[in-house]
């Protein structure tokens, strides 16, 4: 058999990969994998555990027993530690930081690698994975491979309205802030930094509704599915 149709959507927080991805996941009958919500279960994780997100033994030996899944209900793409659902507790400030903290560390990295790809194969017809470094590490061979952008305000603008949706306490000049320090650790970082594949094909969302973006990506991939 061959394996799953994979989709590769990169780019710095608040580019609209999430919403974009669900959408798509739901046209295509695509499964999901939401590899930021997988570094955020590692510093939730570390912070209940008391671990510091720059103990890599630590951090490794919490990797051995990680148990990451999703399920589509709805609109809305949870997020599950074992049994426990953890799509609100994983959203907060403080843990966007710790992910973007502990992705830097190689061990986390290499650790979560098979976990993303034996995700994203499980998959029955394809598989779009949204991240910072699906395309140019994890799936270097996906079928088809996105970079989504938009300038630092727009991005901070969407990032404060779905957590103000979500009920999480913020202001505009709060995100702003964070998110400029996570783009900068993303991509100065040493491995895997945040940066787009030469094969991606690279989509500035700031003045385009991200139903457009949804329609250019979705022509792409059937067209791509068509030939392949
Ligand atoms: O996408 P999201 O904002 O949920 O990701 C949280 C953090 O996880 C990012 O700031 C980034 O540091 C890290 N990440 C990563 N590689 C990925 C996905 C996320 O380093 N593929």
């Amino acid at each position: 058999m061959s394996r799953p149709f994979i989709v590769a959507i990169d780019g710095p927080a608040g580019a609209g990969k999430s919403t974009v991805s669900r959408i798509l996941a739901r046209r295509l009958d695509f499964s999901l994998v939401d590899t930021g919500a997988i570094y955020r279960c590692v510093a939730l994780i570390a912070k209940r555990q008391g671990v510091a997100l720059d103990d890599d033994a630590a951090l490794e030996a919490l990797l051995q027993t990680l148990q990451v899944s999703f399920k589509v209900i709805g609109e809305e793409n949870r997020v599950y530690l074992g049994n426990e659902d953890v799509s609100g507790l994983i959203r907060t400030p403080e843990i966007s930081m710790g992910a973007s903290k502990v992705s830097s560390r190689p061990v986390v990295r290499k650790g979560l690698l098979a976990l993303q790809r034996r995700l994203a194969l499980a998959a029955e017809k394809g598989a779009i994975l949204e991240g910072r470094d699906i395309g140019t590490v994890v799936f270097p061979d996906a079928d088809a491979k996105f970079y989504l952008e938009a300038s630092a305000e727009t991005r901070a603008r969407r990032r404060y309205e779905e957590l103000f949706q979500k009920g999480v306490e913020s202001s505009l000049e709060e995100v702003l802030a964070d998110q400029r320090q996570r783009d900068k650790q993303d991509s100065e970082r040493a491995v895997a930094p945040l940066k787009p594949a030469e094969d991606a094909i690279r989509i500035d969302s700031t003045s385009m509704p991200l139903s457009e973006v949804v329609r250019a990506i979705e022509k792409h991939v059937l067209e791509k599915m068509a030939k392949r």
